[in-house]
């Protein structure tokens, strides 16, 4: 399968990993939309999260408990941050592999564009 993010996940190609698991990775935005811009991410390929079913309810929670983890250690859980996740082409998707955004370090918006 041709998906950036399983090569990323393989270490096929380099990213700048930031939490890593055995189910779950999370690295820096290629094209940082904030001063923080985190991806979040299960090492399992899943396109949308329209592919996400009753048994993956253990690892949807554990992400959340990386992304908490994360915005710790960045410092920006108090200041707050953004998560988002799109799916498909209205949602505005462009990697199908499931991901979470963490975006921080700026005010955010409402709504979004
Ligand atoms: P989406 O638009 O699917 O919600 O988000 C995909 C995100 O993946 C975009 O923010 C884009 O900048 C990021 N991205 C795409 N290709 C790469 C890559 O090769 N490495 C990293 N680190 N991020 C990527």
């Amino acid at each position: 399968m041709n998906c950036i993010f399983c090569k990323i996940v393989k270490k096929e190609i380099p990213s700048k990993i930031l939490y890593e698991d055995d189910l779950v990775m999370a690295f820096e935005d290629i094209a940082p939309q904030a001063p923080i811009h985190i991806l979040v991410i299960p090492k399992k390929h899943y396109s949308t999260v329209l592919d996400i079913n009753e048994n993956d309810k253990e690892l949807i929670g554990h992400i959340f408990m990386v992304i908490k983890k994360i915005t710790e250690q960045k410092g920006v859980d108090e200041k707050g941050f953004r998560v988002v996740m799109n799916c498909n082409s209205q949602g505005g998707q462009t990697v199908f592999h499931v991901h979470f955004h963490i975006l921080a370090g700026r005010q955010m918006h409402w709504p979004p564009g």
